[in-house]
């Protein structure tokens, strides 16, 4: 069963191995980014930091830096991503409102909001000082009540305030310019330390009107309970570490960055609206969940991948029955390049696939198209495809104006980028050089195992 609980989760983690407990002094300046970079470079555990220096908060890293945490936090199998995420987004579950929950336990109103008393991680070198990056921002439609629940990052910009990074294109942006307008503040709740479906439901892309709350539920196959808010008319889930409650400014703004960001650098500086706080409410012994991104490959990357992998399955399977995998890869920051499996029908098909992807919703700047009987999750085997069945010079697409994904390096500010397909199947009903095969591959022992046997 997917959790409910971010504590159960983490449980579920450190029985398998898969957490482990730092209990050396970790400073929340740099060091716990140091932390959470290493164990993402090596594939390693999620991180529970128990001594914070300067801090009585324990705090949580890495959770989700591998494909692996992903899937566990899902509870599903590889082969089931398609059709049991690809059911949840399609059949969201209304919330279910509870009157209390753990997020209740400690409430701070007033002149007990300060945000100095939270270890917030300062991540990269440069960064302008400390981020939230695994809050997931809740608000309403200030016209018609669309719920929108998406996680952007925050900058701490005094005792009781954020500013928010948000992209034009984006549903809280939308909301804001709306409320704006009218000379009034959005409000807004931010969950952060929340159940690792609600955080992934999060990541679907899913159209404005739709509440990624709902999807969650549509996830789990039951609904997230959700409680009231304290100072602002909005609810979030009940079992949430750390909630903050406040106010988004219709014109107080600062400017927000440097922050390494998930392309791997560091992104233009913004001018970003300001957040009041005005409540702070949180669980017994509070956990601070921290986030790292930047080069990949971090748990932002692995956080998008799957969910960005089923919509855009959802979006061709009908209209390429021969597609078979799609993987969004961490290591082109997932939108930036995609590899796909198909089993072509018809000539050509492959070309159709690629300018199908480039015009869906996710715009990827790559997309590698590879015959059936490639392994599109080792990266080994598509390079071989590659190197092997594309000739340069019949079977690359160039898209030469084109929006590539937000935070391109390679793109300045409002131009466009381009776009390259890579058709590496092999030529359509066409002789091809054959594959070499062993035989008896399944009487031989695993020898990697043998190996730690031997060393053990
Ligand atoms: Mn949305």
């Amino acid at each position: 069963m997917p959790f409910d609980d971010p504590r159960d989760f983490c449980a579920h983690l450190e029985e398998r191995g898969e957490l482990i407990r730092i209990r050396d002094e970790v400073d929340p300046a740099y060091e716990v980014g140091a932390y959470i970079r290493k164990t993402s470079d090596q594939q390693g555990p999620a991180l529970l930091f128990e001594n914070v220096k300067g801090h009585d908060m324990c705090m949580v890293g890495g959770i989700f830096a591998s494909r692996r945490r992903v899937l566990l936090a899902l509870a599903y199998d590889r082969e089931d991503i398609y059709e049991r995420f690809g059911h949840g987004i399609a059949n969201p579950v209304p919330n279910r409102l509870v009157d209390t929950g753990p997020c209740k336990d400690v409430i701070l109103k007033g002149d007990g909001v300060d945000l100095g008393r939270l270890p917030i991680p300062i991540y990269s070198e440069q960064d302008k000082g400390p981020f939230v990056t695994h809050g997931i921002q809740i608000s309403k439609d200030p016209e018609d009540g669309t719920k929108n629940a998406s996680i952007y990052r925050m900058h701490l910009a005094g005792k009781r305030e954020f500013s928010i990074h948000a992209e034009k294109h984006h549903h809280l942006t939308y909301q804001h310019v709306k409320a704006s307008a009218k000379g009034e503040p959005l409000e807004i709740a931010v969950a952060m330390g929340c159940d690792p479906v609600v955080m992934l439901a999060t990541q679907v892309g899913a159209s404005y009107g739709v509440d990624e709350l709902e999807i969650a539920g549509g996830l789990k196959g039951k609904p997230v309970d959700i409680v009231k808010c304290e100072t602002v008319d909005l609810e979030v889930p009940a079992a949430t570490e750390i909630v903050f409650e406040g106010l988004l400014h219709p014109e107080r703004r600062e400017h927000h960055g440097p922050f390494g960001e998930y392309s791997g650098y560091y992104g233009e500086i913004t001018h970003s609206p300001i957040m009041e706080v005005t409540a702070i409410t949180h669980r017994r012994d509070p956990v601070y969940h921290a986030g790292l991104t930047g080069m990949p490959m971090t748990e932002n990357h692995f956080l998008k991948q799957i969910p960005h992998e089923v919509t855009l399955h959802q979006e061709l399977k009908s209209k390429f029955p021969g597609l078979r995998d799609i993987h969004s890869t961490a290591a082109g920051c997932c939108d930036f390049m995609v590899f796909i499996n198909l089993k072509p029908n018809i000539p050509g098909e492959a070309r159709n696939v690629i300018l199908a992807a480039m015009a869906s919703a996710k715009r990827p700047k790559f997309v590698v198209v590879c015959d059936e009987d490639i392994d599109i999750f080792d990266h080994t085997q598509v390079l071989w495809a590659i190197s092997t069945r594309v000739r340069p010079a019949k079977d690359v697409i160039i898209i030469p104006d084109y929006n590539t994904p937000a935070l391109d390096p390679s793109v300045g500010q409002n131009q466009l980028g381009s776009a390259m397909g890579l058709d590496a199947t092999r030529p359509f009903g066409e002789p091809f050089a054959e594959v070499p095969a062993f035989r008896g591959m399944d009487r031989v022992p695993d020898l990697l195992a043998l190996m730690r046997a031997g060393q053990s």
